[in-house]
């Protein structure tokens, strides 16, 4: 059975999709099975990937609208699987933007995903989904599939501000449409020691969350930044980099972590 996580964050530009594929990568490099989940219609963990958005055949669009199954739609990247770092893939693109709209008048809309991954449970040791930048019902159909949720944050001043909103969708969701979700860490990302503040918000969330704050901090690095121009996460396009060790260490982490759950 596959333990599925939602990388989630309603901010844009936190590092969700860095983490997803990073993680996806660093998981698979240990071994892992790994099929990773892209939610958000601009297809940034797709073509991260290595993967063209713009040539796929199916999406999770379609299987969103059960007009595909997983199986049908996943693909493979070759980059991924020569670097040995190979993972599966189901992708989006904009197309699923109208996925909102067009699921509004379905029944049990925010469980179709969730419904489409149990026919491929086995064949996967993680399922990462990353979401997009927004509480909306694709997040709500990542929130419903997932046993929980990882938080990529900045340590900056209203990061904490925006944790709560966050916090308090994951408890309703968690009230409501699946018992199973708990946040699993809050991971630090971007993160600059020189930077005053940000040691400061550091602090402050260890204070308030404790434990589950992940012990792994990923720095800041251009690295990570430059590897989306060239088609393969951090962790494949320079494993030598801080950043790419970082995210490593962060998937045996989570591996760990897994383990006690
Ligand atoms: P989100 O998916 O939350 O919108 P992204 O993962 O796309 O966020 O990251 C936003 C931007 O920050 C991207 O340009 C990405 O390359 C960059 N980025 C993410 N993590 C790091 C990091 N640790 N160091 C440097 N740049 C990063
Ligand atoms: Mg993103």
């Amino acid at each position: 059975m596959a333990k599925i996580f939602c990388i989630a964050n309603q901010k844009g530009g936190v590092g969700k999709t860095t983490t997803t594929v990073n993680l996806a990568a660093g998981l698979a490099k240990v071994g892992q099975r790994v099929l990773m989940v892209d939610l958000d219609p601009q297809g940034n963990a797709t073509m991260g990937s290595g993967v063209d958005k713009r040539k796929l055949e199916l999406s999770v669009y379609d299987v969103l609208l059960e007009s595909a199954t997983v199986a049908e739609a996943r693909v493979q990247s070759e980059k991924l699987i020569e670097a040995e770092c190979g993972y599966d893939i189901l992708g989006a693109n904009r197309e699923l933007a109208g996925a909102e709209v067009e699921m509004v008048d379905l029944e049990r809309r925010e469980k179709r995903l969730k419904t489409a991954l149990a026919a491929v449970d086995a064949e996967y040791d993680f399922i990462l989904i990353d979401c997009p930048p927004s509480l909306s019902m694709l997040t709500l159909n990542g929130l419903c599939s997932a046993h929980g949720v990882v938080v990529p944050m900045q340590c900056e001043y209203f990061a904490l501000e925006g944790l709560t909103d966050l916090v308090n969708t994951i408890k309703q969701v968690h009230a409501n449409l699946n018992k199973d979700l708990a946040i699993i860490g809050l991971l630090r990302v971007m993160f600059d020691p020189r930077i005053t503040l940000q040691q400061q918000v550091s602090e402050q969330l260890k204070q308030y969350y404790g434990d589950k704050v992940f012990n792994t901090v990923i720095p800041r690095n251009v690295r990570l930044a430059e590897a989306p121009s060239y088609g393969a996460p951090g962790v494949v396009f320079d494993p030598s980099s801080k950043g790419a060790q970082a995210y490593v260490a962060f998937a045996q982490e989570m591996v760990e972590r897994i383990a006690k759950m």
